[in-house]
């Protein structure tokens, strides 16, 4: 088997150290276990374009480059993929696996209150299901977003780092998105379509997304696609605790000294310190390193 990996950017802002670690996760990972055989691709999550600076995603390629990263083939754009999320979204309707819904936040938070529900999982609503076409569909209201309907159960999915995993889609998060209300594909449907797209087998991202796999792994099921290996990274705390982000101000990663850099990350990573005075010779010795890790996670007690 080829092994297929990806690091999957939000153009929102430049790559700061917690992106990196993803990036090289990904990457090391796909050259441990791929060998020279093995494709390490890039994704331009553009799928939010309002939130997405024009030239942003230049910045984040030229980043990467600078670190050594380079993609095995021209990256996917996912602004440029609007076709192949139509012809998705309507297999789905077509099996009758999505409708439409016509629930604005306050339509969803009073038939939640109607049937006492307080507390909500992350302060994220659990859709109720009204418009689900047996409980009466739109009832003439006009549709605003897309759903998938998702099945009831518990979903197991597994986590090369993290282990046994396992989620009840439909109860704690009910019938998710997949086209919001402004026209605008959500990032589960995006992501599942593409990583399809791209052949993806290995799928290496900060712990910040396990929360999406679960997901993720019932929209391939619906969709008839196949399921990755996953592998979720430890996540860079700020200083007051939470995950690094865009948002709490993280600083653009630091290339002044693109080796530093890595080192930053690998540590993260659990790699040792390596003496190198190139991104591509600080790489190199990182392979056999990573191999090392997740050759270790492999055989403990709980791996498939
Ligand atoms: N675009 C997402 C992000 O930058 C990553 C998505 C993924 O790796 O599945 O956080």
């Amino acid at each position: 088997m080829t092994v297929v990996g990806r690091f999957a950017p939000s153009p929102t802002g430049p790559l700061h150290a917690g992106s990196l670690v993803a990036a090289l996760a990904s990457w090391l990972d796909v050259r441990a276990l791929g060998g020279e055989r093995g494709r390490w691709l890039v994704r331009i999550e553009d799928v939010d374009r309002p939130r997405c600076p024009p030239g942003m995603d230049q910045v984040v390629l030229g980043q990467l480059a600078a670190c050594g990263l380079h993609a095995d083939d021209v990256p996917l754009w996912q602004s440029g993929r609007d076709a192949a999320y139509v012809s998705s979204l309507q297999q789905l309707v077509d099996a009758e696996a999505a409708y439409p819904c016509a629930c604005t936040r306050a339509d969803i938070d009073r038939a939640l209150a109607a049937r006492g529900v307080v507390h909500q999982r992350f302060g994220e609503r659990v859709y109720p299901g009204t418009c689900r076409p047996e409980h009466g569909g739109l009832s003439g209201r006009s549709a605003r977003a897309w759903r998938l309907r998702v099945p009831p159960g518990v979903v197991p999915w597994h986590d090369r780092r993290l282990g046994p995993q396992h989620q009840d889609v439909a109860a704690e998060v009910g019938d998710f998105v997949l086209r919001r209300a402004d026209g605008l594909w959500a990032y589960q449907l995006a992501v599942v379509v593409d990583d399809a797209q791209q052949g993806i087998t290995h799928v290496v991202r900060g712990e910040d997304l396990a929360d999406n796999t679960a997901r993720q792994v019932v929209l391939q099921h619906a969709l008839g696609l196949l399921t990755p290996v996953y592998l979720h990274t430890p996540l860079v705390l700020a200083a007051d605790g939470h995950k690094l982000s865009k948002q709490n101000g993280a600083a653009p990663l630091d290339l002044a000294d693109p080796v530093r850099a890595l080192q930053a990350a690998g540590h993260v990573l659990g790699l040792p310190a390596l003496n190198a005075d190139t991104p591509a010779a600080w790489l190199a010795q990182a392979v056999p390193a990573w191999a090392g890790i997740i050759q270790a996670l492999s055989t403990r007690s709980d791996a498939p």
